[in-house]
């Protein structure tokens, strides 16, 4: 049997560096290619476990560089690919919308053809449910595949506009795509400009939390290898042309999850510093996974333990994350919250 190739994108990222790993570990019969830019919020230090393995190789590249992912592409003769790559912080896009554009929407559509020029047998765009827009806090709401699609921030829009465009390639051309649709992730190698190891970070060098507003916004979070694991099972059974929402059902609220990680790293909540709100910030975002639960999905972490262990990754892997919060990463800080 020949060996299958998988090209992930955005592999040195949080989620696609989570799922790296897991396809690297789980298949020694699969070749897995991490294609990825390094832009600030890629490290490869995250795999110096995997990358001495035979199945695992990396490429230094642009998904928007036609000219490259083409000749790439028409190389290796992917069987299989897995789109994570993107500019993925909301903050980022609100002061930078042009780079979500060429990334999130021309890196997409350069994929796609590259793709549909090979054949491939699954293309698998890893998108989020915040381009379902908002809901109100009416708990018993939520988003499922059929919510219509009304992103608000430029980063959720670059997301839908992608989104569209994979569902166009299946229905113009007929490729075998699979769109999933997550919640907020959180887990080891989350990239500190997020609430979950923002606050970890910035509690263990006893520095004030910024919370938006007044800490209302609620988000549903999973945990990464929970979404990696979805993913493996959408990449294998999924129906071609069929889209999947991924959560576990553990809204919380975003002062709910600071006031988590202060106790239980035992430090005061005098730390919480409430900042001036995010421009159009979504009141709520909660998922409803039953399709995927009937595919066969089942999450495996509550969020008591998987969060748990997370803040405890921190304190173990310091010094992958006290190396990205000094330098430019302080100068974005300052500038994002003035404090
Ligand atoms: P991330 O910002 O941690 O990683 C993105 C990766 O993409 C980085 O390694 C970066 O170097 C790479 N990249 C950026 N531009 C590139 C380009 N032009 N060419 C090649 N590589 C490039 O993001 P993440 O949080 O791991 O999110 C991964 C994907 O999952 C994104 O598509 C995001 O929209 C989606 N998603 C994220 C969440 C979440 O909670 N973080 C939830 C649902 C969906």
């Amino acid at each position: 049997m020949t060996r299958k190739k998988v090209l992930v994108t955005g592999g040195a990222g949080f989620i696609g560096g989570n799922f790296v790993k897991y396809m690297v570990n789980k298949y020694p019969e699969y070749d897995i290619y991490n294609l990825d830019l390094l832009t600030y919020a890629g490290d490869l230090t995250k795999h110096q476990d995997i990358e001495d393995k035979d199945n695992y190789h990396f490429v230094k590249a642009d998904i928007a560089d036609r000219e490259t992912i083409t000749s790439l592409f028409e190389k290796e003769k992917f069987d299989y690919v897995v789109h994570f790559a993107a500019e993925s912080h909301v903050d980022r896009s609100i002061s930078d919308p042009g780079i979500f554009v060429v990334t999130n929407v021309l890196g997409t559509q350069v994929l796609l053809d590259a793709a549909k020029l090979v054949g491939v047998s699954k293309f698998v765009h890893v998108s989020t449910d915040e381009v379902y827009g908002e809901l109100d806090f009416d708990p018993t709401t939520f988003f499922t595949e059929e919510t219509p699609l009304q992103p608000n921030s430029p980063y959720s829009a670059s997301k839908a506009s992608s989104d569209l465009l994979v569902r166009a390639y299946h229905e113009t051309y007929g490729l075998p795509v699979n769109i999933t649709r997550c919640s907020n992730n959180y887990g080891p190698y989350h990239f500190p400009e997020k609430l979950i190891p923002l606050t970890v970070s910035r509690v263990l060098n006893a520095q004030k939390v910024p919370v938006y507003g007044d800490g209302k916004n609620i988000r549903d979070w999973l945990h990464v290898l929970d979404h990696c694991a979805a993913i493996d099972l959408v990449l294998h059974e999924g129906p071609n042309g069929e889209v999947y929402n991924v959560g576990g059902h553990n809204e919380r609220t975003n002062l709910e999850v600071v006031k988590t990680i202060i106790s239980t790293l035992g430090k005061s909540e005098d730390l919480i510093e409430f900042v001036k709100d995010r421009l159009g910030h979504d009141k709520r975002y909660a998922i409803d996974p039953t399709k995927l639960e009937q595919l066969g999905w089942k999450p495996a972490y509550s969020f008591e333990t998987g969060i748990a262990q997370t803040i405890q990754w921190y304190l173990d892997n310091k010094e992958w994350w006290e190396q990205i919060i000094s330098g430019e990463y302080q100068k974005y800080f300052e500038e994002q919250y003035n404090v």
